[in-house]
């Protein structure tokens, strides 16, 4: 048997074995059912969503002479005549190339034939919004007035560029991208009749992610892949096949935390291979978008384990000023070494809200160990606040009826106290004044301390 790609040879025979666009296929096999049949449909949607897929089973139900529960047979003359693209009843014109009004005079001096065998006569124009103006306003003479036993069916990816007069005389569809479970579910399907052993899942969901919704394009990414690792696919061969070595940089980053010289290392490691800098920075926005949506709960996303969610939405804004900056930068090597180093260093960098909270647990504890400062005429700003707050610590002891901090000895402690007292080791108290300082200019104004 001669070699066919995937997207022909699994090419769906039957309603039922087309992945998504539910609502579509019910709408199809009502108006088969009920026989509601409009003269023109227009089927829009991203490349490798099933506009010509749902086109022709549309077509071969149409014509079929055993149609069961608004399915083909597959079976009966036309179907096999249609399946096999030598039916003379349906016609299928590449509008990119077929785009001028000669070629829609021969559509309109043929449709007052009879079909040959059929009960219809069914015109299939792809990418019909390549057609010239005055191609299209021929067409719709036709669309005006068509023969009963004539239907229209137009497919684009471009729908905005179809003349409304068209549009209106449509019934359109609108296919979804196909989500990527859908894809690779469908890509398992095609791996178990090929029985062809996927050692690793990881390996699916590389090429679902890469084929950004279009089956066409898992169909085709699958194949490279299948040819290149002639056998059990894993997911480092699905990463060499298509093309995707930075997988391993990722992980290592994601592996980093507190490793500062791992930003210099990937870089040169990256620097060497003679990939593009500025291309790296997007796949890693998309690495971390990733983990991001992991985080939320969908999909799964490697190494998402290492990074907390509000420190996640730092590295994406990061990303996002960094990949359009990195395009005026001296240095494309040294730019991105200092990317990886603050993504690196968000590890040691508190969130915001649990920088704030551990400002509130310390307040409280301040105001049970020592009498409440002296309320001001007029409420302090979130800074003012903040920085007394640090100045109450920073004290010394004999001026203070806090605690003293631990190098003086704690034997001289003799204030009872109902809570636990604060007891500041040197570099606790360092520590502290370091992020009072650092909470004091984060939250100028833009949060309030009550
Ligand atoms: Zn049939």
């Amino acid at each position: 048997m001669s070699y066919q790609v995937l997207a022909r040879k699994f090419r769906p025979k039957f309603f039922s074995e087309v992945i998504g666009q539910e609502a579509v296929i019910t709408t199809l096999r009502h108006a088969l059912a009920q026989k509601r049949l409009a003269q023109a449909y227009l089927f829009c949607g991203c490349r490798g969503t099933g506009k010509t897929t749902l086109a022709r089973l549309f077509a071969k139900a149409l014509n079929c002479t055993q149609l069961k529960d608004g399915e083909p047979c597959n079976h009966c003359s036309s179907c096999i005549d249609i399946a096999a693209g030598h039916s003379l009843d349906v016609l299928e014109i590449d509008g990119a190339s077929h785009r001028g009004i000669e070629d829609i005079r021969q559509i309109n001096e043929s449709v007052h034939f009879s079909p040959t065998s059929g009960r219809y006569k069914i015109y299939l124009i792809d990418e019909v919004h390549m057609l010239t103006k005055e191609a299209f306003n021929a067409l719709l003479k036709t669309l005006e007035e068509p023969p009963e036993h004539v239907k229209f069916f137009f497919a684009t990816t471009e729908p905005h560029k179809v003349p409304a007069t068209i549009l209106s005389r449509c019934q359109r569809f609108n296919l979804m991208r196909l989500s990527e479970e859908q894809i690779i579910k469908s890509l398992q399907t095609i791996a178990d009749q090929l029985s062809i052993e996927m050692q690793e899942p990881q390996a699916l969901e590389l090429v679902a992610r890469l084929a950004e919704g279009s089956l066409r394009d898992a169909q085709s990414l699958f194949d490279q892949l299948i040819v290149f690792a002639n056998g059990k696919i894993t997911a480092s061969m699905a990463r060499q096949a298509l093309g995707l070595p930075e997988w391993e940089l990722l992980q290592r980053l994601d592996q980093a935390k507190g490793k500062y010289e791992e930003a210099f290392a990937i870089t040169e490691q990256l620097f060497n291979s003679g990939k593009s800098l500025s291309y790296f920075l997007e796949e890693l926005a998309r690495h971390f978008r990733q983990h991001l949506l992991a985080k939320r709960g969908i999909g799964s996303s490697l190494g998402a384990e290492h990074y907390r969610e509000e420190q996640l939405l730092d590295i994406m804004e990061l990303l996002q000023e960094a990949t359009v900056a990195i395009k005026t930068t001296p240095s494309e090597r040294v730019y991105v070494e200092m990317v990886l180093l603050k993504i690196l260093r968000s590890h040691e960098r508190f969130a915001l809200v649990e920088l704030v909270q551990r400002l509130e647990q310390l307040e409280q504890r301040l105001q049970h160990s020592s009498p409440p400062p002296k309320p001001p005429t007029k409420p302090a700003t979130a800074q003012q606040q903040i920085m007394n707050l640090a100045e109450t610590v920073k004290k010394p002891p004999e001026a203070s009826p806090r605690p003293k901090p631990a190098e003086t000895k704690p034997q001289t402690e003799t204030k009872p106290s109902s809570s636990p007292p604060i007891k500041l080791e040197a570099h606790t108290k360092g520590r502290l004044d370091t992020l009072m300082r650092f909470a004091a200019k984060e939250l100028n104004g833009t949060l309030k301390l009550d």
